[in-house]
């Protein structure tokens, strides 16, 4: 049986949650972290463990059929691969950072500047778009002290948090892009491998659907469902049944993280009671 080969990152922030994500689809690595490639234990699936950077090359080639990595990655190395879901982890941005005490002006500051990054071709295209003119300094990493050992007068770099650049003695100018986790594909897979990713896409969707929200399931008299509708939205519309109390319905409905406790508040307020919460672990549309 043809299986589907999917390309991970080896050891780095991506690792642990495209593992889990994995697991989360139902699949079963058996955690040979250390080694090149492993194979699923309950889905035709082989995993290969890689350097982020070499994964749109090996998809492009269809040494990995899929793979997953951030988008910032995938943009930078610029491969004929499909782009197939976000994948809601791996969050950051690709920003402009300069020293702490210079004035920043607007882009026209980078005008004639050196700028360090890792992501040459992302930030070339990025000012010859603006018509600005800058000398890039390629470097593989640590490019946050770029600046102060005087190598450029700026960085171009991931940032999450922002706590990096200030222990360097820098500020983020200009958020450039946001970035996240994505599955990436070979543009040529086979009906076989395009069956396993289909069913494999299926499961990701049905996790990524159920993350940020909850169950709600919740008593109120008659009278008040009504109002207690109006608070909540669903999928396509609550659940009402009956319940053995005369004059007494439940209710069962699906509520976003954002907005929980604000809902929660008001149905208390329209005289919901016994209101039950869970955890949805995935929801199939
Ligand atoms: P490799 O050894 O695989 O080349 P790396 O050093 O290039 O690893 P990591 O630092 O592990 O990569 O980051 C992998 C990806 O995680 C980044 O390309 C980016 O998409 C994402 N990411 C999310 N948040 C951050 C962050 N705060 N710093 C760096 N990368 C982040
Ligand atoms: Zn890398």
């Amino acid at each position: 049986m043809e299986k589907i080969k999917i390309a991970i990152q080896k050891s780095g922030r991506l690792s642990e949650k495209s593992l889990e994500l994995l697991t989360e689809c139902g699949i079963k690595v058996s955690n040979g972290n250390r080694k090149l490639r492993t194979e699923a234990r309950n889905f035709p699936m082989e995993i290969l463990f890689l350097r982020d950077d070499d994964i749109p090359q090996y998809v492009e080639q269809g040494v990995a059929d899929i793979g997953i990595l951030g988008e910032n990655e995938v943009w930078e190395k610029d491969k004929e691969v499909d782009m197939i879901e976000k994948l809601g982890f791996g969050n950051c941005r690709l920003s402009l950072a300069i020293p702490k005490d210079e004035e920043y002006t607007g882009l026209d500051y980078f005008n004639g500047k050196r700028i360090a990054t890792s992501y040459p071709k992302i930030l070339h295209k990025y000012f010859q778009v603006k018509g600005i003119e800058v000398k890039i300094e390629e470097l593989g990493g640590s490019v946050e002290i770029a600046t102060g050992i005087g190598l450029a007068d700026a960085i171009f770099d991931i940032v999450s948090t922002g706590s990096t650049l200030l222990m360097n003695g820098l500020k983020e100018a200009e958020a450039i892009i946001k970035s996240e986790a994505v599955l990436i594909g070979n543009k040529n897979l086979s009906p076989a491998k395009t069956e396993l990713l289909d069913r494999l896409l299926f499961r990701i969707k049905a996790y990524k659907n159920g993350q940020g929200k909850k169950y709600v399931l919740l008593n109120a008299r008659n009278e008040v469902i009504p109002d207690i509708v109006k608070l909540l939205p669903g999928m396509r519309s609550p659940s009402i049944l009956p319940l053995n109390d005369e004059g007494w319905s439940s209710v069962h409905s699906v509520i976003s993280d954002d907005d929980f406790w604000d809902i929660i508040d008001e149905l208390k307020r329209h005289g919901a009671e016994g209101i039950l919460v869970v955890p949805i672990e995935k929801m199939i549309l």
